[in-house]
């Protein structure tokens, strides 16, 4: 494969348990990509004590979604931030949850002058979204979300540092049930648009991390 045929923008979609943040940082770290997902970077916003920080961290702690204007502002202070590093590309992980955020994305790459970006679909069926997430569970010490995948399944006590695992609070089946049908009903604008773009790949989400990882590899190689 030729470097110039690289994607240099991946973009990420996928419903919540279908591994795509773990696969965003895989895919950083193969192709020497900087990450950026929405959501370390939304945390990173609430810090900066102004009128957007303030209520950035009130509707966030309610467990509300951020508003498309935001997303869109944030993202395009990381690009412009990110003209000044020489970078050879990035991975888009959170942005483009519903259409407007897919197209006002799209301008911004081509703003900044990104092109050749590719978009990857983690499939998963709802059923098994709605068991990754609501069996997933949370070290009480150090924090970390064990997925309710493959040998995850059999961890009883964190496999870093051996704290107590338990059930997150936000993980209730009614709540689950409603953010998978809220995925479902703005995610598919989303992928019509990028299939008609011609950018869409489609990838099998029900197999190992590994896996998942190698069929992404082929086809973005292809
Ligand atoms: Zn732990």
């Amino acid at each position: 494969m030729r470097d110039s045929k690289k994607p240099k923008v991946i973009i990420l979609i996928g419903p919540p348990g279908s591994g795509k943040g773990t696969q965003a940082k895989l895919l950083s770290q193969k192709f020497h990509l900087k990450y950026l997902g929405s959501g370390d970077i939304l945390r990173a916003r609430q810090k900066i004590s102004d009128f957007t920080g303030r209520k950035l961290k009130k509707i966030m702690n309610k467990g509300e979604l951020a508003p498309s204007f935001v997303i869109i502002k944030i993202l395009g202070d990381q690009l412009e931030k990110l003209k000044k590093e020489k970078i050879k590309g990035f991975v888009l992980d959170g942005w483009t949850r519903i259409i407007y955020e897919a197209i006002l994305t799209d301008e911004a790459l081509d703003w900044y002058g990104w092109q050749n970006s590719k978009v990857i679909l983690i499939k998963i069926s709802f059923k098994e979204a709605f068991n990754r997430l609501t069996k997933r569970r949370q070290c009480k010490r150090c924090g970390r979300l064990i997925p309710w995948i493959g040998e995850f399944k059999k961890l009883k006590v964190c496999d870093k540092c051996g704290g107590k695992l338990v059930q997150r609070p936000d993980d209730k089946p009614e709540v689950i049930r409603e953010r998978l049908k809220e995925y479902k009903k703005e995610t598919i604008p989303v992928i019509n648009y990028y299939k008609r773009k011609e950018k869409l790949i489609e990838i099998n989400g029900q197999q190992s991390i590994e896996d998942v990882f190698k069929d992404i590899l082929k086809a973005i190689q292809n």
